[in-house]
């Protein structure tokens, strides 16, 4: 049996268990449990202020919750067990445990004054301390991977807000994350230009990666996402495929939503 459960947990690469986070009075997270399993994309649906973003940055380490437990990749997230006493982990080890993670933010937050090509080169040979030719090498096959080969040379300014989320996400990907965390990815781009960062995400979902996404894009969620969660004041108020969550909502208040934002 525990071999079984083993290797079930072998499979699971984000486990929240009872995560509760507030700020000052402000309870922001009220209990939540998720699980996100290799390669599942996840989006995240929800009102505005329900916690979406604050449960993202929970799972980067960019927030510290203030009960319960989080796993990502089988590591206890800011922990580590000693028989049955947990220890807090240093900074440096905190930081090795967010290089699996990816972020990508509602703003592209690039180095305005690098051009794309050292902007997704930068952690590779800061934090990675990979070779430079071999890092630029493997940095234009990610700016090519999302559509922007011939934009190596680019600086920010010069690039449209859906070019610069793509280098955003070819910038995260750069450190090989085992998950990519999405927070509004869309949200500041022109309407014109939404379609050309979500196609790269979807690509990123049918190559395998594990996903979670927080979106308003129902259309995005309901072809790419393997599972939905609706998230309301704090807790996860309903999860399920995107067929039925976003199609057939058991909950008033999905459906609440869901009438809003379609
Ligand atoms: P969502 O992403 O679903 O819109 P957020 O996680 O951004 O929601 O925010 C949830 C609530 O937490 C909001 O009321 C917001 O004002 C509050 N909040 C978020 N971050 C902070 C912070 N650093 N300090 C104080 N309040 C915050
Ligand atoms: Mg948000």
């Amino acid at each position: 049996m525990d071999e079984v459960t083993g290797e079930v947990m072998g499979e699971v690469m984000v486990k929240a268990e009872q995560v509760w986070k507030s700020f000052g009075q402000l309870e922001v997270l009220k209990g939540i449990d998720l699980e996100v399993r290799n390669g599942e994309v996840v989006c995240v649906i929800g009102p505005s202020g329900s916690g979406k973003s604050t449960f993202l940055r929970c799972l980067n380490h960019l927030e510290k919750i203030n009960a319960g437990r989080l796993w990502v990749n089988g590591q206890l997230m800011g922990y580590r067990q000693r028989g049955d006493k947990l220890h807090e982990l240093r900074e440096k080890e905190v930081a090795a445990q967010r290089r699996d993670i990816g972020m990508v933010f509602q703003r592209f937050n690039l180095f305005p004054h690098m051009t794309a090509l050292e902007n997704v080169v930068e952690a590779p040979i800061r934090v990675k301390r990979q070779a430079k030719a071999s890092a630029m090498e493997r940095g234009r096959e990610l700016l090519t991977r999302v559509g922007l080969g011939d934009r190596c040379d680019s600086y920010p300014s010069q690039l449209s807000g859906g070019q610069q989320q793509r280098v955003a996400i070819a910038r995260a990907l750069a450190m090989e994350p085992k998950l990519m965390l999405f927070d509004e990815p869309t949200s500041a781009l022109d309407p014109e230009l939404v379609g050309e960062v979500l196609g790269v995400m979807r690509e990123l979902a049918l190559d395998g990666m594990t996903m979670v996404v927080v979106t308003h894009e129902m259309g995005f969620a309901r072809e790419v996402a393997d599972r939905v969660v609706f998230m309301d004041g704090g807790v996860v108020v309903e999860e399920g495929p995107p067929s039925q969550v976003i199609g057939d909502p058991k909950h008033e208040r999905t459906r609440a939503f869901l009438s809003r934002v379609l």
